[in-house]
C-alpha cells in the first residue's frame, strides 16, 4: 500500500469476525482494566492499559507503518517518549552526540535532567558528518540527530552519519517531527530509532500532546517497550484516537504545507525588510541539494530573520491571522520568536553562537488560503517599519 492507503487504513481495519461490529474508525477504549476468563488467560492479550489497550494499538500499529519501521510505541508526549528513550538505552556514564540545532525542550531535558544521572552530552554541527566521527569517544552510545532542525532548518546526512555510527556500533535516533513520515524516512536511510512529537503534523490539529518511537530492531524494542510501561509516560485513549484521526490527512496536509511553505519563504527572501530566510526547499539554502536527495518535499517550517529596519515586537503585534504562538505543524499558520519563546532555555551565549537572535523568526506555515497568509505578512511588514528619517 502507499502512504496514503496506508495513513487511513492501516491498524484501523473493521473488524467483521463473529462477534466483532465492524466499526470503521476504532473504539476509544476506556477501560484501564481488563477482565478475564481463566486466571492465566487474558482476554485478547489485554491486561492492564497502562500495559496496552486496543486504541494505543491502532496507533503503534499505524505509525510504525508509515516510518516503515516493525514496533512502533506511543507515549505521552514527544519528550515522553525521548526521557522513555535515554532510560531505557542508556547508563550512567554514557556519552551522546547531538546535533547542537536542537528542539529547546529535548536540549533542556539533557543539560537540566539527564545530566543528573550520569549521562553526558556533546552538541556538534551535525551539518558536516566528519564532526560526528570527530566526538566519538570510548564510551559513546547514541546519535541524536534532528533533521530539519528547529529553528535553523539545518539539515543532516542521515545516511552518512548513520553509517558512521553503525561502524563504531553506536545507535542513531533521528527526531522525524519537522519533516514527519511523509516527507522522510530516517530508518530507509540506515538510523536505528524514529523519534516523533505526535504533537505537531502527526496530530496536526493543535489540539493534543503526544510522542512516538518506531523502529525494527527487536532487541532495542524490547528494552523501549519493557520501559513504556515500567516508566508509564503512556497516552490516554482519547489522545491515541485524536492522533489516529491526524494521520489520515497526513499526505494531503502536507502537500499543502509545502506548497504554502515554498511560497512564503520566496516571497520573503525578496523582500526588502527581510534579511535571510531558511527554507530547505529555497535554491539559495546551502544544503538544497541534500534536502532533495533524503526529503521527498520541504515541509511547512520556514525561519527568517527581519532587518533592523523593522521593530520586531512590533511586526508580531501587527500580525492578524498569524497567532503569535510556541509549537507548529497545525493546520493554522503559527509565529514565534525562538529566542524569548521556543529556544528560552538556552543561555544567551549558546543562542549567539548558532544564531537564534531576536531578529530570527520561526513560521509554521498552515494550510490557509496563500493570498490571505501573504497578505498578513505584507501588511505587517509595511505597519511595523522602524522611522527612518535620520
Ligand atoms: C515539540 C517537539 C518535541 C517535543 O514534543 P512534545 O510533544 O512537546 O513533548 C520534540 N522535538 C521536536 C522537533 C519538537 O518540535
Amino acid at each position: 500500500m502507499k502512504f496514503s492507503t496506508k495513513a487511513i487504513h492501516c491498524g484501523e481495519e473493521p473488524n467483521l469476525k463473529e462477534g466483532g461490529c465492524g466499526d470503521v474508525v476504532v473504539p476509544i477504549h476506556l477501560a484501564s482494566t481488563f477482565a478475564r476468563k481463566e486466571v492465566d488467560k487474558p482476554t485478547g492479550g489485554y491486561e492492564y492499559a497502562r500495559t496496552g489497550n486496543p486504541t494505543r494499538d491502532a496507533l503503534e500499529k499505524r505509525l510504525a507503518e508509515l516510518e516503515n519501521a516493525k514496533y512502533g510505541l506511543a507515549f505521552a508526549s514527544g519528550l515522553a517518549a525521548e526521557t522513555t528513550l535515554a532510560l531505557a538505552l542508556l547508563k550512567k556514564g554514557d556519552h551522546v552526540i547531538a546535533f547542537e540545532d536542537l528542539y529547546g525542550g529535548t536540549r533542556r531535558l539533557f543539560d537540566c535532567t539527564l545530566t543528573n544521572f550520569g549521562l553526558e552530552f556533546t552538541y556538534v554541527d551535525a551539518t558536516n558528518p566528519e564532526n560526528v566521527k570527530g566526538a566519538i569517544k570510548s564510551n559513546t552510545k547514541l546519535v541524536w540527530l534532528e533533521t530539519p532542525t528547529n529553528p535553523l532548518l539545518k539539515l543532516c546526512d542521515i545516511y552518512a552519519i548513520s553509517k558512521t555510527a553503525k561502524e563504531n556500533s553506536l545507535i542513531t535516533v533521528v527526531d522525524n517531527t519537522f519533516a514527519s513520515p511523509y516527507l522522510q524516512n530516517p530508518l530507509n536511510l540506515g538510523a536505528d530509532i524514529v523519534v516523533h512529537s505526535t504533537t505537531k503534523y502527526l496530530g496536526g490539529h493543535s489540539d493534543v500532546i503526544g510522542g512516538a518511537i518506531l523502529l525494527s530492531d527487536d532487541e532495542l524494542y524490547n528494552k523501549l517497550k519493557f520501559n513504556q510501561n515500567a516508566i508509564g509516560a503512556v497516552p490516554s485513549p482519547f489522545d491515541c484516537f485524536l492522533v489516529l484521526r491526524g494521520t489520515k490527512t497526513l499526505a494531503v496536509r502536507m502537500d499543502r504545507h509545502n506548497y504554502n511553505a515554498l511560497k512564503l519563504a520566496e516571497y520573503l527572501n525578496t523582500h526588502p525588510q527581510v534579511e535571510k530566510v531558511n527554507y530547505p526547499g529555497l535554491k539559495t539554502h546551502s544544503q538544497h541539494e541534500l534536502a532533495k536527495k533524503q526529503m521527498s518535499g520541504f515541509g511547512g517550517m520556514v525561519s527568517f530573520y527581519l532587518k533592523e529596519s523593522i521593530g520586531v515586537g512590533a511586526f508580531l503585534g501587527k500580525l492578524k491571522l498569524i497567532a503569535l504562538a510556541e509549537s507548529l505543524g497545525g493546520v493554522e499558520s503559527l509565529i514565534n520568536q525562538p529566542a524569548t519563546m521556543t529556544h528560552a532555555s538556552l543561555t544567551q551565549k549558546e543562542r549567539d553562537r548558532i544564531g537564534i537572535t531576536n531578529n530570527l523568526l520561526r513560521l509554521s506555515v498552515g494550510i490557509e488560503d496563500i493570498e490571505d497568509l501573504k497578505v498578513d505578512l505584507a501588511q505587517a511588514l509595511q505597519e511595523s517599519r522602524v522611522d527612518s528619517s535620520d
